[in-house]
């Protein structure tokens, strides 16, 4: 597999080199050279999940990650479905929640952790990376207990739900976390400013372990199949899957399984309102606004870091650009549509009822659509409790963590202070 840095075409990597550095040069996006048009793609869809994984994976990533290293990785991170489920006569949601930390970010998580891990051929890591929740908790878990690799997550303290931050506070051994006195962009700046240093980043080898990863997208791109896989068939060909977007990574995953040929016929990208794309594809003008808070907190994300990848997708003719529609979700149509799934019988959480909203919203004569349902309904209780009045009980996951103590250090919003900190804690 061969990328290139979309800022720079000088600047190209191989899948390893990709994963190593994160972003290119001029913080640029890696972007695949080719994507390959899968021929048997039906044959793909009677296979099970882990084995036809591991076949468009092959496909993407090439002769690297050979003598059944691939295989491994897959089989390890891969260790849990993702289920389609119907939930009414013409609407599915896939989740892709069953995951140790119940989100879809385990799936691009756990496959960078093993392939990171194979890669750096024993050479000591450190990912650093700054969480306003499901991130820190999928790295922590993905990476927890893999030799040579040490995880330093940084959190607001006190500004996290507190099951949440059992989530990823509670493992110990490589993974360390520090509760910053301060909030989310402070802890950003923070980790940047150790990525600036370089007797951090030298001397600790840094990796941000970030979304924009190549390796998170390609991990994705499995699970679309996956849901295909799971529709009845006289149906698949007029499938419309509704994303719920903060960064975007999780629609360029679903748009480069479309590039391979899996049968999709059209996305929405569905967001809260933070609604930069949407307006986007309505207008013309790319014109972010201040981020504001919302339920759907893992989507407050007013500009999306992946979204260079999907204009390349267009620009490139891999997806045409009539398949990509936006749609805003208010906070209320969002409670509406939490209200409407529960009388069918079917409880989410703010992030999956968005794109519920939009597709029941913009569904035409014949189509079926598909929602990401993208974090289990109790990662978010509190709200998904208020907005239906009717207590939810705590999957196994969250009730085991949820006695336990926190592990995090204490530390003032200050750069010599978290520089002291990792240089006692990892240099040996
Ligand atoms: C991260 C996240 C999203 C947004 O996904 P992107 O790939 O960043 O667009 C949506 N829902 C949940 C629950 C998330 O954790």
């Amino acid at each position: 597999m061969e990328l290139v840095n979309l800022k720079d075409a000088q600047d190209t990597a191989s899948f390893s080199e990709a994963v190593k550095r994160g972003l290119g040069k001029q913080q640029g996006l890696y972007f695949p050279t080719h994507i390959p048009k899968l021929e048997n793609i039906d044959e793909l869809l009677e296979m099970p999940f882990v084995e036809r994984s591991i076949a468009v994976l092959r496909a993407i990533i090439g002769d690297e990650l050979n003598n059944g290293e691939l295989e491994e990785i897959v089989t390890t991170a891969f260790a849990f479905g993702a289920p389609v489920e119907q939930v009414s006569d013409n609407i599915y949601t896939l989740e892709l929640f069953h995951g140790p930390t119940l989100a879809f970010k385990d799936f691009g998580g756990r496959f960078m952790a093993q392939t990171l891990s194979r890669i750096s051929e024993g050479k000591p890591v450190t990912i650093l990376t700054a969480t306003s929740g499901d991130t820190g908790a999928a790295v922590a878990h993905a990476f927890h207990g893999i030799d040579n690799i040490n995880v330093v997550i940084l959190f607001p303290k006190g500004k996290i739900s507190a099951l949440q931050e059992k989530l990823f506070t509670t493992l110990g051994g490589n993974i360390h976390t520090v509760a910053v006195e301060s909030d989310f962009d402070e802890c950003q700046s923070l980790v940047k400013a150790s990525f600036d240093d370089p007797d951090i980043r030298e001397g600790l080898h840094l990796n941000s372990a970030n979304s924009i990863n190549i390796s998170r997208l390609l991990a994705q791109v499995c699970y679309y199949f996956e849901a295909v896989s799971q529709l009845p068939k006289e149906k698949r060909d007029q499938l419309v899957i509704s994303v719920p977007s903060g960064n975007f990574g999780n629609l360029t995953a679903g748009m480069i399984a479309k590039s391979m040929g899996l049968p999709i016929k059209r996305f929405i990208a569905a967001t809260n309102a933070n609604d930069t794309v949407p307006r986007y594809l309505k207008t013309g003008e790319w014109a972010p606004k201040k981020t504001v808070a919302t339920m759907s907190n893992a989507m407050d994300v007013s500009q999306p870091n992946n979204w260079p990848r999907i204009e390349a997708l267009i620009e490139q003719g891999y997806v045409d650009k009539s398949c990509l529609k936006g749609e805003m979700v208010d906070e209320e149509y969002t409670q509406l549509a939490m209200r409407q799934l529960a009388q069918l019988g079917y409880t989410s959480e703010p992030h999956a009822a968005i794109a519920y909203r939009a597709v029941s919203h913009d569904l035409e004569d014949g189509e079926i659509g598909l929602f990401l349902g993208t974090a289990h309904p109790a990662k978010f209780r509190e709200t998904v409790e208020n907005v239906l009045g009717t207590p939810i009980s705590l999957p196994k996951p969250l009730a085991d963590v949820a006695g336990e103590d926190s592990l995090a250090v204490d530390l003032p919003a200050s750069y010599d202070a978290l520089k002291q900190h990792m240089l006692d804690l990892l240099k040996a």
